[in-house]
């Protein structure tokens, strides 16, 4: 029969490391370890597989997996001497979730099982400590009512809050026994009122409970959403980790804690971690007292740091990456109770991946892997400008979590953040956060907390998203339902943030300010970036990378993220500009070719100046401009509008009629003969679908002097550049052809200008390109004709996705959500590569392209020439090259990288 539960313990595993996928990422890590000989509390894993038997049964784990369980725990009952619900030799375990990618907090596990009335009473005698007895059984409640009986918490908490409250407490380890005695009593009978049943006394039956409530926390709204968000498959489920107890609450002997072998904010090498004496489980992350820093063990019980300072070396040696681990001490000894690969932010991520090779860990290629490269996102995002923190009032200094400048409104609860977010940027101010919290999370620019330490839930689920986040701000008092904070200033005063309030915080110095800071460019030159990008391209090879730029600014900017060229200019953006748009109102108002000429020829200069610019930014590298492509309305303003003011017009006093002037750009008295003009031409250019209508290449063949104009703009500014010494590489490219005719004609007329701009000045030699956007699938399906003309493709998905889908990018926003709760597609079309419709289109097409010609330059100017796994598309589709917005280049250069590498591989050698 198939096996499906696996012991560990003692020196020896069924399993191991590699089986993450059957035993979950905990239980592999139990048994990688259990191997190494490292202390960890036996048990067994009953593997994910059972998760989903246990779901398709009905609800109910299938009975000779039942078996199964019963001779594993008889296992373990015999290495240890003990029996669970036996008073005389006192078996108690914890039974833990852990899927393949760690969901932190997500899902559910219980502690202390195997406690009843009896057993309690024979833990306390023999252990003579009864306190400890009935916190342990307590918590045993608590915990189980919540998860396995569906009882709110919030009952749990009541009578535990009210207890300490009549015993004159602060800390719950002040409760003493007799308090926790009678807190057990209240407990007990709020099971009897919730159920209708008394507290379970049935050890055995505890752990089939538990079991079950452990697989169904695999469909936690929380969990399901955390999947969602990290892209985890729904059908893998959870293991259900069943191990003996080991007690870190028996006294100031014992204690727990957690750490990582390096900072997973920053990514230094340090050892990181915080720990509490005479606490259990969740105590150090929840936040409920304040954990003391890892170096103050070293004070406390040195001998026990030393030794666990030597385990987490020796596992981080062992998984050749940084880890993040939990521990428990009792009486003295030290136990080792779960081990990962830690999140990490995306600084962290490169810092770690370039230190580890450098100190032989790992090679320069598993280095370049390791970097998820969204991830790079957060090391490109603008930083604070320190000059406009100045004017800002510092409210608090916190524990830094996450790094990174969040500014925002702030909210107090999850849902109102994502309420609020819709408006305006936020930032989530809660006491500490839950999982309950997750979405509010994912919306808001940052975090911020008022209790908790570098490993408390905001922290690490905030790192695991690239958002910035602050912790353990204790000058802040939240009253979440007030929808106020309260913060203690530095000189005693108080001072109250409203929900709304603007407020900005630094995630890499924890310090928090009321106000609304500016932010400044990243730095994409730092050292440890610099050098891993440059491992990065050693990979990448002759694949390139450019970038959309439309002006010399981005272009500069582009040049500096290690962009090799552009890829797409967009004309039309520089006929937006201010100064431009009379003109081109002018151009397009125009009745015959003669005045339309006059209005191009004032903007021939200016668009010149523009291409110059952008050309002497991309010395050597080649740059791809698109003639003009939007419908032409879109330069004139709304029918609604001037209908209103037309309207207006007769009674309008002089300071309405200045307001028009400026609007529409005449003078005073030209609005009664103009507007009325103005309309009509408005109206006569009124399409009933513009997205398909009177656009790209359709224009420049209607109206063939814009072509001509822009032909002439640029080879001027070719000429110009060069004669100063500039390479330049011009890519002139023709958008929405679908037949190849359209592009033969525009070929035509910008051939004819760069011969003679060029020849006149006596640069006849210099090389251009003429080529198209294929955006249209006709344009795919005939590639091989296409290419007859064109020297070049650029595969322009927003459109070709549009196209091919039939589906319009604006109006799917109205009913993405529908279409992805129901997974009807994987991924938005309009994000991530259809790689099934869409990309076999264009894999067809550049196949048929190179059949025509073997040299045809194949790229990408899509948004999605920016996304991870597009990129990889693009790279095994063949492309030269993909192009993708300024700040993405070293996202689409890793992506390239890991690509060349083998992208499989890459993916799974990473954190989740
Ligand atoms: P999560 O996946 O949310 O981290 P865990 O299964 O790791 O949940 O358990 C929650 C807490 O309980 C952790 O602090 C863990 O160390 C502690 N814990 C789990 N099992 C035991 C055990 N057998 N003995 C002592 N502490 C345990
Ligand atoms: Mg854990
Ligand atoms: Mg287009």
């Amino acid at each position: 029969m198939k096996k499906y539960v696996y012991s560990f313990g003692g020196g020896t595993a069924d399993g191991d490391g590699k089986m993450k996928e059957v035993l979950g990422g905990k239980g592999a890590g139990l048994a990688e370890m259990s191997r190494a000989g490292v202390p960890v509390p036996p048990g067994f894993t009953v593997s994910t597989e059972v998760c989903n038997l246990y779901f398709e049964n009905g609800n109910k784990v299938p009975a000779e997996i039942e078996t199964q369980v019963a001779e594993a725990l008889k296992k373990l009952e015999s290495q240890l001497g003990k029996k669970l619900g036996d008073p005389e030799n006192i078996l108690l375990l914890s039974v833990r979730s852990g899927a393949k990618f760690s969901m932190p907090g997500m899902m559910n596990t219980i502690l202390n099982l195997g406690l009843n009335d009896a057993t309690t009473e024979a833990l306390a005698n023999k252990t003579n400590n009864p306190r400890f007895a009935y916190d342990c059984y307590r918590r045993f409640i608590q915990m189980f009512g919540e998860v396995a009986l569906d009882i709110d918490m919030e009952h749990f908490d009541h009578i535990f809050d009210s207890r300490k409250a009549g015993a004159k407490v602060k800390l719950d380890t002040d409760l003493t026994a007799d308090d926790l005695k009678a807190i057990i009593a209240d407990y007990k009978k709020l099971v009897k009122k919730e159920t209708g049943k008394e507290f379970p006394q049935d050890a055995l039956e505890q752990l089939k409970m538990s079991r079950d409530a452990v697989f169904r926390s695999w469909n936690n709204p929380k969990a399901v959403y955390y999947r969602k968000m990290e892209k985890i498959p729904d059908n893998i489920g959870t293991a259900a980790n069943v191990q003996a107890m080991v007690f870190g609450n028996m006294g100031d002997t014992s204690g727990t804690g957690v750490g990582f072998t390096r900072d997973p904010a920053t990514g230094e090498k340090v050892f990181y971690g915080e720990y509490l004496l005479n606490a259990q489980g969740e105590d150090v992350v929840a936040g409920i007292r304040t954990p003391h820093p890892i170096a103050d063990l070293e004070k406390e019980m040195p001998a026990v740091f030393k030794q666990l300072k030597e385990i987490t070396d020796s596992l981080e040696k062992h998984y050749r990456d940084m880890q993040d681990f939990e521990f428990t001490i009792e009486d003295g000894k030290l136990y080792m109770l779960q081990t990962r690969n830690g999140k990490r932010t995306g600084p962290a991520a490169v810092r770690v991946a370039v230190e580890m090779c450098k100190e032989g860990l790992i090679s320069k290629q598993e280095s370049v892997q390791r970097v998820d490269p969204q991830q790079l996102d957060q090391l490109l995002h603008p930083v604070f400008d320190r000059a406009s923190i100045k004017n800002l009032q510092k409210i608090a200094t916190g524990i830094a979590a996450s790094p990174g400048a969040a500014v925002g409104r702030a909210v107090f609860s999850a849902d109102r953040a994502v309420d609020a977010s819709k408006k305006s940027p936020v930032i989530l101010i809660r006491k500490e956060t839950t999982p309950d919290d997750i979405h509010g999370m994912d919306v808001a620019r940052g975090i911020l907390t008022a209790v908790g330490g570098k490993s408390s839930h905001a922290a690490v689920v905030a790192r695991g998203m690239g958002r910035p986040c602050v912790v353990g701000a204790s000058a802040l008092h939240v009253e979440d339902r007030k929808g106020i904070a309260t913060v203690t200033l530095a000189d005693g005063k108080k001072l109250v943030i409203k929900e709304g309030d603007w407020v900005s915080f630094d995630g890499a110095t924890a310090e928090v300010w009321l106000g609304q800071a500016k932010t400044n460019e990243p730095d994409p030159k730092s050292p440890v970036f610099a050098t891993f990008m440059s491992w990065a391209d050693e990979f990448r090879g002759g694949f390139g990378v450019r970038a959309n730029a439309d002006i010399p600014r981005d272009a500069i900017a582009a040049r500096n993220f290690g962009a090799e060229g552009i890829g797409l200019c967009r004309t039309e953006h520089m006929f937006f500009a201010e100064d431009r748009i009379p003109h081109m109102q002018a151009m397009i108002l125009a009745r015959d070719e003669k005045s339309r000429r006059k209005a191009l020829l004032k903007l021939l200069p200016m668009q010149r100046a523009d291409f110059a610019g952008l050309f002497k930014a991309m010395n050597g590298f080649p740059v791809v401009i698109r003639t003009l492509d939007p419908p032409l309305h879109e330069f004139l303003p709304k029918r609604e509008d001037l209908m209103v003011d037309l309207a207006k017009l007769p009674y309008a006093d002089i300071k309405a009629k200045k307001e028009m002037s400026a609007k529409y750009r005449m003078p005073v008295g030209e609005l009664k003969k103009n507007l009325p003009e103005l309309l009509k031409r408005v109206e006569e250019l009124h399409e009933f679908n513009p997205m398909l209508g009177h656009r790209g290449c359709r224009l420049g063949i209607t109206y063939p002097e814009i072509t001509e104009m822009q032909a002439r703009a640029i080879f001027e500014a070719v000429v110009q550049v060069a004669k100063k010494g500039v390479k330049v590489i011009p890519e002139v490219m023709i958008p929405l052809i679908g037949n190849v005719k359209e592009l033969a004609h525009q070929k035509e007329i910008v051939v004819r200008v760069a011969d003679e701009v060029l020849g006149k000045a006596g640069l006849k030699k210099l090389k251009y390109y003429v080529g198209t956007m294929i955006e249209i699938p006709r344009a795919a399906i005939t590639a091989d004709q296409v290419a007859t003309e064109a020297e070049f493709f650029s595969f322009g998905t927003n459109d070709l996705t549009q196209t091919t889908m039939g589906l319009s990018r604006d109006d799917y926003t109205k009913f993405s959500k529908e279409y992805q709760d129901k997974k009807i597609f994987p991924d938005d079309p309009f994000a991530v590569i259809d790689q099934g419709g869409v990309g076999k289109l264009i894999e067809m097409a550049v196949k048929l392209g190179r059949g025509t010609r073997p040299d045809l330059e194949v790229g990408i100017c899509g948004e999605h020439g920016g996304e991870p796994s597009s990129v990889q598309f693009c790279y095994r589709a063949g492309m030269n090259y993909v192009s993708c917005s300024p700040y993405r280049v070293p996202i689409a250069r890793l992506a390239a990288a890991q690509a060349a590498i083998s992208g499989d591989s890459a993916e799974s050698s990473r954190t989740k």
